[in-house]
């Protein structure tokens, strides 16, 4: 594709700027019992309560002892493709670029991460859970406060937030008309957001994960508008942001 004027590039995190999911991560590496919990929940379709779940895994490995400090290091080394840190740096010097991250994670995870690679620069704004250090406990609350209106989306958001409603706030106060939107995602909750996206706009989709494969079952009869284009490696993205 051609480099346009005004473009605006829209980022999930976990696997997808990053080559990982942070919260499973973190437990793989520092508490595998947890992580173990975490995925028999969601085996079992619990997906409402992953959310407490995963501060209530936070609470326990703060129980035995693990220090932030374990925790800044789990992140810093969970993988992250070189390619995809150079793809993103290289295109945010055009100047032609606004970057959004839309993430389901959480802000310390993703900015401890984004400021070991000497990313902070990158994100115009970053839409997610908000979290904090509390001493050594990392205490998270929800992007979407439960105690206080929640979102509409019947596409399937998770409660925390709606990436769809959230991609059209920002739009709404960006205060200018985008002439291309980029999408980089790889979840179903990545599904919500593509489609309010227009025919000009630009979806780079990981290839098989849970939003490739709702695109194919219901990006027809839902009226999916921007075009699709498939990735499964970060130098693919590098290669395609040189374009833009
Ligand atoms: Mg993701
Ligand atoms: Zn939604």
């Amino acid at each position: 594709m051609a480099p346009v004027d005004k473009q605006l590039v829209v980022f999930d995190f976990d696997w997808s700027m990053a080559d990982q999911d942070t919260d499973r991560w973190i437990f793989e590496v520092l508490a595998p019992d947890l992580r173990r919990k975490m995925k028999t929940l969601k085996d079992e379709g619990m997906t409402t309560q992953m959310h407490a779940s995963r501060a209530q895994s936070l609470r326990e490995a703060h129980a035995r002892g693990i220090k932030r400090e374990q925790i800044e290091n789990a992140l810093r080394i969970m993988p992250f493709h070189p390619a995809m840190a150079r793809g993103v740096d290289n295109l945010k010097k055009t100047g032609r670029t606004t970057f959004l991250c839309l993430s389901n994670s959480n802000s310390v995870f993703i900015s401890t991460i984004l400021e070991d690679k000497k990313l902070t620069h990158i994100f115009d704004e970053v839409i997610t859970n908000p979290a904090e250090w509390k001493d050594e406990l990392l205490s998270l609350r929800r992007r979407v406060d439960p105690a206080g209106t929640q979102h509409t989306c019947s596409v399937g958001c998770s409660p925390n937030m709606c990436k769809g409603e959230e991609l059209e706030a920002f739009l709404a106060r960006a205060g200018k008309e985008f002439d291309r939107v980029v999408y980089v995602g790889d979840g179903s909750n990545d599904f919500c957001p593509i489609l309010r996206m227009r025919e000009q706009d630009l979806v780079l989709c990981r290839s098989h994960r849970g939003l490739s494969s709702r695109i194919a079952k219901e990006g027809k009869e839902k009226g999916l508008k921007p075009t699709i284009q498939y990735w499964a490696g970060a130098w693919e993205v590098e290669e395609i942001f040189a374009t833009l």
